[in-house]
C-alpha cells in the first residue's frame, strides 16, 4: 500500500496546488504523511455526513472539492461543526485533502466532468488559462449539444442527466428557443456572464444564479440560462477524479480502492413548483374565492 505522501504527490500532479486562486485554501487539511492508504473516498463537501460515511467505509483518505476552512480559524474544538469534522477524521486516521479551484481549471477539470455528464461535445475553455499553450485548461467549457433542443427540452434533459437534487433545474429565457451551443461552468458562475456573451453561445448552464445578474443577462441578449444545484454541477467531478486516481494506482500497482460519495450535500432539501400561473386579471376575479 502506498504512503499518504505518495498518494498526495499523485493528486498534486493531477491538480497542481499552485494553480489554485490566491484566495483559495487547497491541499492537505489533516493526515499523517507516513500512514498507509488503501481506500479513498471522493466527495464535494467535507461535512459531517460525508466524514461519517468515510468512517463507515474504512477510508484512509477523503478528497473533497470544497475546502473545510477557507478563511482560517483559531479553534478546532469539537463543539464547532468544522472542529467535529477534524476530530472525527483524526480519531479514525482519515486524511483530508482538498482540490478546489486547481481542479476547476484543470484538464480534465470540474467543467469537463459536467459536460461529460450532459454528453456534450467540448470545444474549448470558456476562460482559457493563458499559461497553457495547448489552450485546454481554464474555467468553464464551451460545448455543442449532441443535437439541437429547445430550452424547455434542454432543461428536462439536464435535470434527467445531472444527479437528483431538490432544486432540479431552473431556466431563464424563451422555452421554445432552439439551443445548439452551451457554455457550462461547475459551481457559482454568475461572474462569467461577460465571457459567456463574448463566446456567443445560445445558453449557459451553471449554479447559484441570482435575480439581478440573471435578469440583466437575459434582457440584453437572447442568451438562455440554466441554473442547477451547486452540488449537482460539481459532483460529476468526483467520479472523474476517482477514475483518474484509479489509473495512477493501476500504473503503480498500488491496489487503491476508490469510492464516490452519493450523499447529496446540497443544502436545499425541498422544492415545490408554484400553482400554474394565472394572469393578474384572472386573479382579480378570483380574489376571495376558495382555491
Ligand atoms: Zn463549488
Amino acid at each position: 500500500m502506498p504512503a499518504l505522501s505518495e498518494v498526495l504527490a499523485a493528486l498534486d500532479a493531477l491538480w497542481p496546488p499552485e494553480r489554485a486562486e490566491g484566495w483559495d485554501a487547497v491541499g492537505t487539511v489533516c493526515g499523517d504523511l507516513d500512514a498507509e492508504v488503501g481506500r479513498v473516498l471522493f466527495a464535494v463537501d467535507p461535512v459531517q455526513e460525508v466524514v461519517d460515511e468515510a468512517v463507515r467505509l474504512g477510508a484512509d483518505l477523503l478528497v473533497t472539492h470544497h475546502p473545510l476552512y477557507l478563511r482560517g480559524t483559531t479553534t478546532v474544538a469539537a463543539s464547532t461543526f468544522k472542529g467535529k469534522v477534524v476530530h472525527t477524521l483524526i480519531k479514525h486516521d482519515i486524511a483530508l485533502h482538498v482540490a478546489h479551484t486547481n481542479a476547476d481549471t484543470a484538464d480534465p477539470g470540474v467543467s469537463d466532468a459536467l459536460a461529460g455528464a450532459l454528453d456534450l461535445r467540448i470545444l474549448r475553455p470558456l476562460v482559457p488559462d493563458p499559461s497553457d499553450p495547448a489552450g485546454r485548461r481554464g474555467l468553464g467549457r464551451i460545448c455543442e449539444l449532441p443535437h439541437p433542443m429547445t430550452l424547455a427540452e434542454l432543461t428536462a434533459y439536464a435535470a434527467a442527466r445531472l444527479p437528483a437534487t431538490a432544486q432540479g433545474i431552473r431556466a431563464a429565457g424563451d422555452p421554445d428557443r432552439e439551443i445548439r451551443t452551451l457554455a457550462v461552468s461547475g459551481g457559482s458562475g454568475d461572474s462569467l456572464f461577460d465571457d459567456v456573451r463574448a463566446a456567443g453561445v445560445d445558453a449557459f448552464l451553471t449554479a447559484d444564479l441570482r435575480h439581478h445578474p440573471a435578469s440583466e443577462a437575459t434582457q440584453h441578449s437572447p442568451l438562455a440560462l440554466l441554473d442547477a444545484a451547486h452540488w449537482a454541477t460539481e459532483w460529476p467531478w468526483c467520479e472523474q477524479a476517482a477514475a483518474q486516481l484509479d489509473a495512477v494506482s493501476d500504473r503503480h500497482g498500488w491496489g487503491l480502492r476508490t469510492h464516490v460519495s452519493r450523499t447529496v450535500t446540497d443544502p436545499w432539501t425541498a422544492h415545490a413548483a408554484s400553482a400554474p400561473l394565472t394572469s393578474p386579471l384572472d386573479h382579480s376575479h378570483t380574489t376571495g374565492a376558495p382555491r
